[in-house]
């Protein structure tokens, strides 16, 4: 008998019907003999809506208030699937986070778990009930409802496997698992069989939504084996593991896109010593995560910057910039209408000239680069947003379609 944590996305659960037959899908595994703790997401669109009603009341919510609102749809589906199963004869419980004491940091809209008692989830099993799990939230030391970023069932999904030292982890989502690129947006997308920790940590980085990085780095931290596969069908999915000699070594194995950062310029700043310092700090303070930065060279002693965060937060950013009068900024621009564009693989470490003949491909299509970041297995661009699909299409048929293994 296995112990597995399933987790099944917005998608999946986006209606009743569904939510039935996410329910006859448990319980054929509950026949099977394995043990099951099932962890959801709020039903497919809620979450957007909710975010757009506390946007309505004001521009920059309190966040705190917002946690409380957002984690609410996971409740709900939460609720149904529970009932779905025992509607279909089986014992069932569904847990909250405060439940299941899933503690994180207070970082709302971003927290992080911190640990998990995982002794009422090992008791209701051993009752033999089928546990369900609302994924997404959390509570923090003063007993706050936090949530855990877009995306975060999956993240709660890994955790919770971790907690219970589980089997497996299996994530069911719309698409059969992870593929070189978007299937949604290039069909010559490939599904990947098997795909390292590290580099899944890296396309979910740059972009490929369909696991959250902070999952994949619970799942590399706690040597949870994660599964990536649809809830439409049987078909074997992505298996996320540790690195090993059987996968293929390919030079990119995945091109991504990110439609979620905006750009901000600060035109005319001093060129001096401890200038960045000044800037970044304050952003850093207020929680802003700060991705690509560009300096350019400076002209009569005044440079401009750029830089990209999420788009969720370029508000705070810019007013945090603002504020800070002794930087001097001639003005300041911000463009919300950038894509980040990147292509990914372990085997950039050992081959010089990737980077080169991306920006050939990106130049043959016309199509402007705007910032450019690279790491040991990764090369980013920024581009107009309106470029992005051509160039996710041009890139993944040059390195991935017409790619031999090394
Ligand atoms: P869920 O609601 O199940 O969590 P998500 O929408 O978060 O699903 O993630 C699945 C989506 O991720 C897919 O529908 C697909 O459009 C998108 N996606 C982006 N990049 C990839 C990729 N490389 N492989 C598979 N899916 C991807
Ligand atoms: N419901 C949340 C979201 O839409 C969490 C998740 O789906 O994983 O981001
Ligand atoms: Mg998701």
């Amino acid at each position: 008998m296995s112990l597995v944590v399933q987790k099944y996305g917005g998608t999946s659960v986006g209606s009743v019907d569904r939510i039935k037959n996410v329910a006859r899908r448990v319980a054929a595994a509950r026949e099977r003999g394995d043990d099951l703790v099932v962890v959801v997401s709020a039903m497919a669109g809620e979450t957007n809506r909710l975010v757009a009603l506390a946007q309505e009341i004001c521009d920059m919510p309190d966040e705190r208030e917002r946690d409380v609102l957002l984690a609410s749809g996971e409740q709900v589906s939460t609720a149904l699937l529970a009932l779905a199963l025992r509607a279909t004869g089986h014992k069932a419980r569904s847990f909250l986070a405060h439940q299941m004491r899933i503690r994180t940091d207070n970082a709302y809209g971003k927290a992080r778990i911190k640990s998990i008692d995982a002794s009422r989830v090992r008791q209701s099993l051993r009752d033999g009930e089928i546990v369900v799990v609302a994924g997404f939230q959390g509570v923090d030391e003063d007993d706050n409802i936090t949530t855990l970023g877009r995306g975060g069932s999956d993240t709660s999904a890994v955790a919770v496997a971790a907690a219970l030292n589980a089997d497996s982890c299996e994530i069911y989502t719309d698409v059969d698992g992870v593929y070189t690129t978007d299937p949604n947006l290039c069909p010559a997308a490939r599904k990947i069989d098997h795909i390292s920790y590290e580099e899944m940590i890296e396309m979910a980085s740059m972009g490929a939504k369909v696991l959250q990085i902070r999952s994949v780095e619970l799942g590399m931290k706690f040597k949870v084996p994660i599964h990536v596969r649809s809830s439409f069908n049987d078909a074997e999915g992505t298996w996320v593991v540790e690195e090993d000699e059987t996968m293929d070594a390919l030079l990119v194995s995945g091109v991504t896109y990110d439609k979620d950062e905006a750009k901000i310029t600060l035109l005319g700043v001093p060129d001096r010593p401890g200038l960045a310092a000044q800037i970044f700090g304050p952003i850093a303070e207020a929680n802003v995560v700060v991705d690509m930065i560009i300096q350019n060279a400076s002209a009569a002693g005044t440079t401009d910057l750029t830089f990209t965060v999420p788009k969720a937060d370029y508000k705070k950013a810019v007013a945090v910039v603002e504020g800070l009068e002794s930087i001097q900024a001639k003005g300041i621009t911000v463009d919300s209408k950038i894509a980040k564009v990147s292509i990914i693989g372990v085997g950039m470490r050992t081959h010089a000239g990737v980077a080169a003949r991306m920006f050939k491909v990106l130049s043959r299509e016309r199509i402007n680069i705007e910032m450019i970041s690279t790491s040991e297995i990764k090369v980013s661009v920024v581009i107009d947003e309106k470029q992005m699909e051509k160039a996710v299409k041009a890139l993944h048929q040059e390195f991935i379609e017409n790619q031999a293994a090394l």
